[in-house]
């Protein structure tokens, strides 16, 4: 006898075939058949013709303490996310301070209980600020040893790979080959690298020559994060020659891959705009130079240089303190003229020290044609770069927390025809399975974990925006996590049937 059987299906089952009618039976957490099928069940669901398919898998995700204090992760399950990937940009939870280990970490989001499936990553700025702080000089040759250690013992507790982030500190004040170096660290162990690259502006050429070198010296297969070009003036050109080193790389035996969150902006943190020699010593040197007066007319000068006058795509995403609400879903440029003309880097740096450096923003740097562009390359896979977050979250966070799934399916695969479905699941499923050499998710055959979404592909909505965030996607019918139900017509049902994944 089934725990469940899930009957007439459209079922597309990952690996891109087309979609055939069948049904689904699952038996303790595991999809026990599929096919034409009878017998009893303890549940019977009756599919009417709706997608099946594989739960999805946000090989991008940033849901690092976040799968601690929002274990329900609504965001990630009502846009049918039953697997996460955190670590991302060079930040991971351990090795700190709080989690001396990566098998600390583990634990704590395994006693979490969270309602999706957990993996990470262990972040290359968080292994260097455990070595050397948030000093700028060029790491020793020990020092290096150092963080081949913590990255080799974080790879034995079950992280999945390395993640650089070299726009953040510390991780950008690491050369090339102290990258190659500590990258390689997680060779032995099969593990990925994923870089948010040092430039994805005026430079992003060159830095996608640096992360393909990386990856190619340390042995290891590549993962380039959120691919983008955010500078204006090479819209449209500079993505095709970066797919163009991409697909070379690969023809040349390199294995490497990319995510892309399907947004024209960008989320981060306010103080991403301040240089980021400010930060050497850490973040309160960082507020102590802002308030320094000589200091803070260089960094004024060097910021609103480096801006090109773009403050204006520049939006305050979430703030702390009541007399900054105002602030919210407002750009840098209106809230400078709102202050009386002020200079916009005076603006930005104020509210980084208003909020005492907790404070997002959302930038519109990025145009359709590239997103598209690079889509539709067979490399390229959806992460979402957001976090658990509950339907409760405060502020504007950016829409790809609660929405990106979706999105791709909706409007980029049904509504622009950009591929077919089978495609574009595909893409959610197998493909970032293979990226983290999981067997047995990412594909709907027996054996495989029953992960599993239901949806309804003409309601299918990306109602997440960045007026309105905080909201269910539409048409997501059904979201099981290893055989439980999840996710029910837009409602989290409160199961917590996650698994922590280590890597094998
Ligand atoms: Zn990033």
């Amino acid at each position: 006898m089934y725990d469940l059987l899930i009957k007439n299906a459209r079922v597309i089952d990952g690996t891109g075939a087309p979609w055939y009618y069948g049904d689904v039976a699952v038996k303790d957490g595991k999809i026990a058949a599929v096919g034409k099928l009878s017998g009893d069940a303890a549940e019977t669901v009756d599919a009417g013709g709706l997608y099946l398919t594989p739960g999805f898998i946000d090989i991008h995700s940033h849901s690092d303490d976040s799968i601690i204090g929002c274990p329900t992760a609504e965001s990630r399950i009502l846009q049918g996310v039953t697997t996460d990937v955190g670590g991302n940009c060079g930040g991971s939870e351990a090795p700190s301070g709080t989690y001396p280990s990566m098998a600390d970490f583990l634990s704590a989001v395994e006693q979490a209980r969270p309602s999706i499936n957990s993996a990470t990553l262990v972040g290359h700025g968080t292994v260097r600020k455990a070595v050397m702080g948030y000093s700028r000089e060029e790491a020793t040759d020990g020092q290096i040893a150092d963080m081949q250690a913590l990255t080799a013992k974080a790879m034995e507790d079950g992280a999945f790979g390395i993640s650089t982030g070299l726009i953040y500190p510390p991780s950008c004040y690491s050369t090339t080959d102290e990258l190659v170096r500590v990258v390689s660290a997680v060779a032995p162990y099969g593990g990925y690298y994923a870089t948010h690259m040092r430039n994805e502006s005026f430079d992003v050429v060159k830095s996608v020559e640096e992360a393909l070198h990386v990856a190619k010296e340390a042995g290891v297969r590549l993962q380039i994060s959120h691919h983008k070009v955010t500078h204006k003036a090479d819209w449209q050109v500079s993505c095709k020659t970066t797919v163009a080193m991409i697909e070379r790389a690969r023809r040349q035996g390199l294995d490497v891959t990319c995510d892309q969150y399907p947004y024209r902006a960008s989320a981060t943190s306010m103080s991403s705009n301040v240089p980021s020699w400010a930060f050497e010593g850490g973040v309160d040197a960082m507020l102590a130079r802002l308030r320094d007066h000589e200091t803070r007319a260089v960094l004024r000068e060097q910021s609103n240089a480096s801006h090109e006058g773009r403050w204006c795509d520049i939006y305050v995403a979430h703030v702390h303190t009541e007399k900054n609400q105002w602030m919210v879903g407002k750009s840098i440029t209106d809230i400078a003229e709102a202050l009386g003309g002020k200079d916009p880097a005076d603006t930005c740096f104020d509210i980084v020290l208003d909020e005492n450096n907790h404070v997002g923003e959302i930038n519109f740097g990025m145009c359709e044609e590239d997103i598209e562009y690079i889509m539709s390359r067979p490399f390229v896979m959806p992460g979402s770069d957001g976090e658990a977050m509950p339907l409760t979250a405060p502020g504007k966070p950016h829409p790809r927390n609660y929405g990106t799934f979706v999105r791709v399916l909706a409007h980029y695969c049904r509504d622009r025809g950009l591929f077919p479905l089978e495609t574009a699941v595909q893409k959610m499923t197998a493909l970032p399975a293979s990226r983290l050499g999981l067997t047995d998710r990412g594909v709907l055959k027996e054996g495989m974990w029953a992960d599993l979404v239901l949806f309804d592909v003409e309601k299918l909505r990306d109602d997440p925006d960045f007026l309105n965030p905080q909201q269910a996607c539409s048409g997501i019918r059904r979201v099981y996590v290893n055989g439980v139900l999840t996710g029910l017509e837009g409602k989290h049902t409160g199961a917590r049937a996650g698994h922590v994944l280590r890597k094998k």
